[in-house]
């Protein structure tokens, strides 16, 4: 099994409750980065598992276990947008010049059907396992509704979502909702500090405080490259190519890109009136050299401007234009022209 994470332990024993009464499909919701991606797959393992320990653990050793963990389980199916499949199986190719889909399509879920009507080969359940669902396209999201109002016996539908709102209200009513949350910070950072994490404080705060975000950052999957190429450049306001930047940070979600830009303009005003920086203490003499040369006022102007986008983040209706705007704003401030 993967990890249980310290802080999905009570949800471990939410799910154990639940598994006496099983319905056909549950939903877990809740914030990016905490894990509910394994917190599914391990369920699913346990299902599937034919002797789970007395916590309803999968035991990892088991024939069931052995083909679950080699990924070729025939009573399982994990459905993602190919776009995802794609970075897992192959992490350091160029994905980014093939473009493979974000959305999960009709016929992923319509390949399904094949699968809900066979009976199980190891005479347990069968689980497929939508992540996230709310990749699904409408005719994906109307293929799974069909399949959960007339559910087959001894099959689990389990949908992870980051952004339930997006699903239909028909399938989110069909499914039993599990709710997670993002765990308090104090237990985060002690997670990451025996992760060995260095600097897990400030780390967390880049990533939004969702622990997981920050070991992907650490390991140098995708979002690291945002969050340093952003970096980089404020450093350099100078050969700053807003519209270029603009460009590749579309594919961070827009809150997280304004929030280190708040961090980023935080530690400039900080600097300039105290002489310490709290969020990017190695780039220190860049922040230094950076501030002595702006206005504070015009400083202040700007950390104003983030707030407002900040709030308009939720749905804004062109990301790439916002960052722009935002980069070319950055560079007035503290280039002054
Ligand atoms: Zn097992």
């Amino acid at each position: 099994m993967k990890e249980v994470y310290p802080w999905q332990e009570g949800l471990w024993e939410r799910w154990i409750e639940l598994r006496s009464r099983l319905p056909h499909a549950l939903l877990l919701k809740g914030p990016q980065g905490t894990g509910k991606l394994d917190f599914a797959m391990n369920i699913s393992q346990a299902m599937l598992c034919e002797s789970p320990n007395s916590r309803g653990m999968a035991c990892d050793s088991c024939s069931s276990c052995h083909w679950f963990l080699q990924g070729s389980h025939p009573d399982f199916r994990l459905i993602q947008p190919e776009a995802l499949t794609d970075s897992v199986d192959a992490p350091n190719e160029e994905n980014s010049k093939k473009k493979s889909s974000q959305q999960i399509s009709v016929d992923q879920i319509r390949a399904l059907s094949d699968f809900s009507n066979l009976s199980s080969h190891r005479g347990g359940y069968r689980v497929v396992l939508i992540h996230p669902s709310e990749a699904m396209n409408i005719s994906a999201a109307n293929a799974l509704l069909k399949m959960l109002e007339e559910p087959s016996e001894g099959m689990l539908f389990i949908l992870v979502a980051h952004k339930f709102q997006h699903l239909l209200p028909t399938i989110i009513s069909r499914c039993l909702t599990i709710a997670t949350a993002m765990p308090s910070p104090d237990v985060s950072i002690k997670w990451l500090e025996q992760k060995g994490i260095s600097n897990p404080m400030n780390k967390l705060a880049w990533a939004c405080f969702a622990p997981l975000q920050v070991i992907r950052m650490e390991s140098g999957s995708d979002i690291s490259i945002d969050f340093q190429s952003l970096f980089d450049s404020l450093e350099r306001p100078d050969t700053l190519d807003a519209t270029a930047l603009a460009e590749q940070l579309q594919r961070t979600e827009p809150a997280k890109v304004i929030l280190w830009l708040q961090q980023w303009c935080y530690d400039l005003i900080s600097v300039k009136l105290t002489g310490t920086s709290r969020f990017m203490q190695e780039k220190h003499k860049s922040l230094a050299s950076i501030s002595a040369n702006s206005d504070l006022i015009e400083l202040l102007r700007f950390q104003k401007e983030l707030k407002v986008a900040k709030r308009e983040a939720q749905h804004p209706l062109n990301a790439g234009l916002l960052f722009e705007s935002l980069l070319l704003s950055y560079r007035q401030t503290v280039m002054g022209s």
